[in-house]
């Protein structure tokens, strides 16, 4: 399989050699459906799956894909594990999904340390992503029955209600940026449920990926019902098309977004997306700058910038413009690039080289064309995927940083003369994640965060997640909630039962 060319940013969905795109016949696809890209990410640069640590830039594991030929029988064994894990009692899934998070809270210093060698988290992040995880997992243990009981309707004669069933086989297409609570959002709720899980994690983080099915057997799950797949994109169609899945929920880029949509439509299988973002964060006054600052810092740079709902673009009003910038300045310039499993480093590398490739050339085309680098814009002198924490003002639509989701340490800062320019210029993009409101009027914070066109506003606080809270977006940020009671409908047969007297 050749390299894929696409420049950054392209949305084309075609397969891609250094002869350019392969015919959709000698891809071996035989439906409507076509797969996007090579096994590299949008952003990764391995074309198996690999640990490839992002400080040193060692590779240090590879393994094998899945075996095409393999596939039905992995696929079956899933579908024969659903046909007796639905008819379990609901708190017998639960408490395998409960015991999976206290499992994992047990094991926290290995996952916290798979994340931080795999994809180069800061440690102290990845031991935070650890307890969310578990809490995520120990939330649906804990209340997910209550979520799946039956709900009365009101009807004239007889009795109505709705009940919730299974599906059946799941596939889930996970991202390498949160290893952890990315798969258990998606399967922990489903398990209980009583969905079967076949889960693609990325291809940069597989020790992650069989530590989490790992995780489950461990549990008590029983055999079929979590299943790791190390699969290659060009045999999604093949896991799709079988009739025992009946669903797929992928979180990344829109590209694979795009790919795993078609493939869901051509083969009429539900999906949920979770897609991109280019997440503002609206500052409408500050009358405490410095948490002010401290906040819209941790919202960019948190996980070194590599969040769906990370503050990408910062709209400040101009009453408090120039101590906001004169703040955020001094934060960015104090962070030191360093191991990631020190738990003195404040700036991790990025998840790989491609990663840190990428951005910098966005941060360089915003510059090339007139905006400002008011700190960083370049890569720093140290070994590792890093990127120079960078601010840009002056950024306009002819520039990459305007429309582009920037994964990584670097935000545009825009000034705004009232909260109609704040709101447009926060709409002012294809995506539709989140956003953050930041004032101390509440009336005022509300008004701007009705009107964000978006699937989350979190007010005075970048976005973040809890175990009980729906997540997800509009636009091109994807469509479906993952999470909560509306998150756990997702793949759930809300089936009618509707009783009349008898005749
Ligand atoms: P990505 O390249 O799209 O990868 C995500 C997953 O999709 C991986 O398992 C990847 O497999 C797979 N994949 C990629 N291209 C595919 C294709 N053409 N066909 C089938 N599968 C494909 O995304 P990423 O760069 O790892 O993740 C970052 C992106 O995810 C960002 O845009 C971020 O905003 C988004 N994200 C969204 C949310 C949300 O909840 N909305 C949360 C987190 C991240 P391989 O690794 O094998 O390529």
């Amino acid at each position: 399989m050749g390299a894929c060319h696409r420049p950054p940013g392209c949305r084309s969905y075609e397969w891609c050699t250094d002869d350019g795109p392969i015919a959709k016949r000698d891809r071996g696809i035989t439906g409507g459906a076509t797969v996007t890209g090579a096994q590299s990410g949008t952003r990764g640069i391995t074309v198996t799956y690999a640990t490839i640590n992002p400080y040193t830039g060692e590779k240090l594991r590879e393994y094998p894909f899945l075996d095409t030929g393999q596939i039905p029988d992995v696929i079956q064994q899933a579908d024969k594990a659903f046909r007796s894990w639905r008819h379990l009692p609901v708190p017998q899934r639960a408490q395998v999904v409960r015991r999976a998070g206290d499992l994992m809270l047990e094991r926290k210093d290995e996952f916290a340390g798979l994340m931080t060698l795999e994809m180069g988290k800061r440690i102290s992040e990845a031991q935070m992503e650890v307890e969310l995880a578990a809490n995520i997992l120990q939330y649906y243990g804990d209340r997910g029955t209550e979520f799946l009981q039956p709900t009365p309707l009101t009807v004239d004669v007889g009795s109505a209600e709705v009940v919730n069933e299974p599906l059946g086989v799941l596939l889930g297409v996970e991202p390498w940026n949160y290893p952890l609570y990315q798969v258990v959002r998606f399967a922990g709720p489903n398990l209980v449920v009583g969905n079967t899980i076949l889960l693609k994690h990325a291809s940069l983080c597989p020790q992650s990926a069989l530590a989490l099915e790992r995780l489950f057997t461990d549990a008590g799950a029983p055999k079929g019902v979590y299943t790791n797949v190390f699969l290659r994109h060009s045999d999604l169609p093949l896991v799709m098309e079988n009739a025992a899945v009946q669903g797929a929920s992928l979180t990344g880029s829109e590209q694979a977004g795009v790919s795993v949509g078609e493939l869901s439509g051509h083969n009429l299988k539900k999906c949920v997306l979770e897609l991109g973002g280019s997440d503002p964060l609206i500052v409408l006054d500050a009358p405490d700058m410095e948490k002010t600052v401290a906040a819209a810092a941790m919202g960019r740079l948190f996980n070194a910038g590599q969040s769906c709902v990370a503050s990408k673009r910062f709209i400040v009003s101009q009453e408090v413009y120039d101590p906001f910038l004169a703040g955020l300045t001094q934060t960015f310039e104090a962070l030191r690039p360093g191991d990631p499993a020190d738990p003195a480093t404040t700036l991790a590398p990025l998840s790989s080289e491609q990663a840190a490739t990428d951005l910098t050339a966005q941060v360089k085309d915003a510059v090339d064309k007139g905006a400002t680098a008011v700190t960083g814009g370049g890569r720093p002198d140290h070994q590792g995927a890093f990127v120079d924490a960078t601010i840009l003002t002056g950024v306009r639509p002819d520039m990459r940083a305007y429309s582009e989701e920037l994964f990584g340490p670097a935000v545009p800062v825009y000034r705004v003369a009232n909260d109609d320019e704040a709101v447009k210029l926060a709409n002012a993009t294809s995506f539709g994640l989140s956003g953050t409101v930041m004032c101390s009027d509440a009336e005022r914070a509300r008004s701007v965060a009705d009107r964000i066109d978006s699937g989350m506003v979190w007010i005075n606080q970048p976005t973040s997640s809890e175990p009980g809270l729906p997540f997800g977006g509009v636009k091109r940020s994807g469509f479906g909630r993952e999470l909560s009671q509306l998150g756990m409908y997702g793949f759930t047969n809300r089936k009618l039962i509707r009783t009349m007297p008898t005749a």
